[in-house]
């Protein structure tokens, strides 16, 4: 038995988002609207799956798929078994594609829950042919063909091994074969093309097969990377699928924090652990009551920044476990005061500017949101 909290039989008095210290705003209509954007762009024919490993990027999978299914998605990616089990009661009768691929002993779960295996080595090909077999049926799967990730799939002489084996071949009845690109943020870069090559030549090995090769990023190098099925996550979330011009995704999320105290410092007076901020004059100081137990990344201390309404405050000193202290000083009266919120995800502050900011990237700051956070869903069939 896990331990656990005893059950708490206070009388609250207030709502859960007026106690929150911080409010995470998940918008599902946003992210529907991004999955349409996407399955629209893909080539005629194509289609686009989501992807909501990692708990929908951090954002909330068991609020997340259910909308995306309503929306029209019928397949679905995730990365653990775990995950695809959590699911699946959820999403009636759409496939769910399990990236991990089985562990030795757990594909009678997959079998079970109805979920498609990613077969990325031999080894798991051959435990699924097993299954197939005892069970006296194909079973069907998702076949991983590696074009130079080096991560999971098949090498190329497996794979050819693999299309000579046709009783195999017959068990594990891939439904898709698919692959993954390295570099496709990256639009001038080589690996993208040799890539599609790699791929090419891999689903030559099996024809008829539908193909999927592209993520977010690799829908935007242009429909020779479609195939037929695009698997976006990050892009679905509102992050910059590429450096190319404007981001084209709207964005989903917005993180808003409360001011705890708001204090005066005098010049020469420091702030926070390591005392590695020191004012240079007097002013004002907002505490607000997240830190890096909530996901807010360490590396971001007097370096990130928040809105307080339109003005840009600094953050000042260290980011610690549950606190960070912004600079408020010169802002209008009264705009700075226990209780007002400070932006620290949206408009002015993107996931992607948060990222860079704290030494990372968008995809890192979402599946580090913590669970503190109230968290309000604004659309999808919640609305
Ligand atoms: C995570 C993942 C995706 C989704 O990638 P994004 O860049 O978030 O769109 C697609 N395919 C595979 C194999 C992945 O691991």
């Amino acid at each position: 038995m896990e331990p656990r909290l005893p059950p708490n039989d206070h009388t609250i008095m207030t709502d859960a988002s007026q106690r929150a210290g911080a409010i995470l705003t998940i918008d599902l209509d946003a992210i529907i609207a991004n999955w349409r954007f996407l399955d629209a762009r893909v080539s005629p024919g194509a289609r686009a799956a989501a992807v909501v490993k990692g708990d929908s990027y951090g954002l909330g999978a068991a609020a997340i798929a259910p909308a995306l299914l309503a929306a029209g998605c019928n397949r679905f990616f995730v990365a653990t078994l775990d995950e695809g089990l959590a699911l699946r009661p959820l999403l009636g009768q759409a496939d769910i594609a399990v990236l991990s691929g089985p562990l030795p002993g757990c594909e009678e779960d997959f079998l079970e829950a109805g979920l498609l295996p990613v077969l990325n080595s031999r080894d798991q090909v051959d435990l699924w042919r097993d299954l197939a077999h005892n069970r006296g049926r194909s079973l069907p799967s998702v076949l991983h063909v590696d074009t130079g990730m080096s991560r999971l799939g098949l090498r190329y002489a497996e794979a050819e091994s693999l299309a000579e084996d046709g009783d195999t071949m017959a068990a594990i009845a891939p439904v898709l074969v698919m692959s993954h690109l390295a570099c496709a943020d990256d639009v001038a870069h080589p690996m993208n093309r040799q890539q599609l090559v790699a791929f090419r030549a891999a689903r030559a090995l099996f024809p008829g097969i539908p193909g999927s090769l592209s993520a977010s990023s690799g829908i935007f190098l242009g429909p020779e990377w479609h195939a037929d099925w695009c698997r976006p996550g990050a892009a679905l979330y509102g992050l910059r699928p590429n450096d190319q011009g404007p981001n084209p995704m709207t964005p989903v999320v917005r993180l808003d924090a409360r001011i705890l105290q708001v204090r005066d410092i005098d010049a020469g007076e420091c702030v926070g652990y390591g005392a590695t901020h020191r004012a240079d004059r007097r002013g004002k100081l907002a505490t607000v009551g997240v830190g890096y137990a909530d996901g807010l990344f360490r590396t971001l201390g007097n370096c990130g920044w928040g809105y307080l309404g339109e003005h840009r405050v600094p953050l000042v000193g260290r980011v610690s476990m549950d606190l960070v202290v912004f600079d408020v000083t010169g802002l209008p009266a009264g705009l700075a005061k226990s209780g007002a919120m400070i932006n620290l995800i949206g408009q002015g502050n993107s996931l992607d500017d948060v990222g860079k900011a704290a030494g990372t990237i968008g995809y890192e700051i979402l599946t580090a949101l913590g669970n503190r956070y109230h968290r309000h869903y604004l659309g999808g069939s919640r609305s």
